[in-house]
C-alpha cells in the first residue's frame, strides 16, 4: 500500500454572526467523518453552540468556563466525542462585558495543545469563528498561524458580504506572518434575487471562488429540533447532498489564495449590479 505521512489540515470557518457557520461546519464535519476522516471541531464563538448537533443537542462545558471555575482544565471535561467520532470542543468566552473574547480563544487553543488534544491521527481541525468584527482577538487563529486555510460563509445580504470582505482584509494582513490563505467562499443562501450569481462574482472579485451554494431549506430547522445535523437526520435529502458536496470540494481543494479585498464602493456597486 502506498504510504505517505498524513498532512493535517487546520481550517477556520469565518463569517458574520447568525449567517450559518455552525450549521455548515457541523454538517461539513459530519459528512467528512462519513468519508472516514478523523476530525476535531473547535467552536470559537462565545455562544458555545458550534458542536451541539454533533452531541445530541447537549450543552458543552467550555474550556474557558472550566478554567474559570476550577482554575485548571482536564481534556476529558471539555472534549466530547460526537457523531462519527468527531471530537467536539467549545472555547467559550470571557464573562460578558469583561475581557476580550479573542484572547480567550487563544488561551483555549493553547490549553488544548498543552493537554495533548492535537493528536497525530487527526486529518482535520476545524475552528468555527465569529467574524463580525476584525478585532485582533477574533483574528487570533489566523494571526498565530493556527489555521492557515480559511473559508468564509456569506449570503447575498450586504451586511454579511461586508463582514466577508473585512475578513479578507484580515487574511491578507496575516498572510505573510501567519501564512493565512483563503480557500473559498461558501454561500449560505437567504433567497435573495440572483444570489448565486452575485456570490460567484463576489468571490471572483476577491480572487477566490464560490466553493458551494447551500440553499435555504426548512429541513435545517427540522434537523435542529431533532438535535441532529441534516447529514444525520436526513442523509438522503438534497440538503444533505449539498453538505456532502461541500465536504468533497474541501477535501480536494488545494487552491489557496491571498485574497484581494474590495473597496466599500466596489462592493456596493457589485451588490447593486445584481440586485437591481
Ligand atoms: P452562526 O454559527 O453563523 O452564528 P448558525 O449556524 O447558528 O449561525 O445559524 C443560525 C440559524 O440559521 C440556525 O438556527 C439555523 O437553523 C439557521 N440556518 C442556517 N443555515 C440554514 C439553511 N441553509 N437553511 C435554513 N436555515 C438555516
Ligand atoms: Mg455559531
Amino acid at each position: 500500500m502506498h504510504k505517505e505521512s498524513k498532512k493535517r489540515r487546520q481550517i477556520a470557518i469565518y463569517g458574520k454572526g447568525g449567517i450559518g457557520k455552525s450549521t455548515i461546519t457541523q454538517n461539513l464535519t459530519a459528512a467528512l467523518a462519513g468519508k472516514g476522516r478523523i476530525i476535531m471541531q473547535i467552536g470559537c464563538d462565545p455562544k458555545a453552540d458550534s458542536t451541539r448537533m454533533l452531541i445530541g443537542g447537549k450543552r458543552q462545558q467550555t474550556v474557558l468556563d472550566t478554567l474559570r471555575q476550577y482554575g485548571q482544565v482536564k481534556l476529558d471535561d471539555v472534549l466530547k466525542s460526537g457523531f462519527g467520532g468527531i471530537r467536539c470542543v467549545e472555547s467559550g468566552g470571557p464573562e460578558p462585558g469583561v475581557g476580550c473574547a479573542g484572547r480567550g480563544i487563544i488561551t483555549a487553543i493553547d490549553l488544548l495543545e498543552s493537554m495533548g488534544a492535537y493528536t497525530a491521527d487527526l486529518d482535520y481541525i476545524f475552528y468555527d469563528v465569529l467574524g463580525d468584527v476584525v478585532c485582533g482577538g477574533f483574528a487570533m487563529p489566523i494571526r498565530e498561524g493556527k489555521a492557515r486555510e480559511i473559508y468564509i460563509v456569506t449570503s447575498g445580504e450586504m451586511m454579511s458580504m461586508y463582514a466577508a470582505n473585512n475578513i479578507c482584509i484580515g487574511i491578507k494582513k496575516f498572510a505573510a506572518t501567519g501564512g493565512a490563505r483563503l480557500g473559498g467562499i461558501i454561500c449560505n443562501a437567504r433567497r435573495i434575487k440572483k444570489e448565486e450569481e452575485l456570490i460567484k462574482a463576489f468571490a471572483e472579485k476577491l480572487g477566490s471562488r464560490m466553493i458551494e451554494f447551500i440553499p435555504w431549506d426548512s429541513i435545517v430547522h427540522q434537523a435542529e429540533i431533532n438535535k441532529q445535523t441534516v447529514v444525520q437526520y436526513a442523509p438522503e435529502s438534497s440538503q444533505a447532498q449539498k453538505y456532502a458536496s461541500l465536504a468533497d470540494s474541501i477535501d480536494e481543494n488545494r487552491d489557496l489564495v491571498i485574497p484581494t479585498p474590495m473597496e466599500l464602493e466596489e462592493l456596493e456597486d457589485l451588490a447593486g449590479q445584481w440586485g437591481a
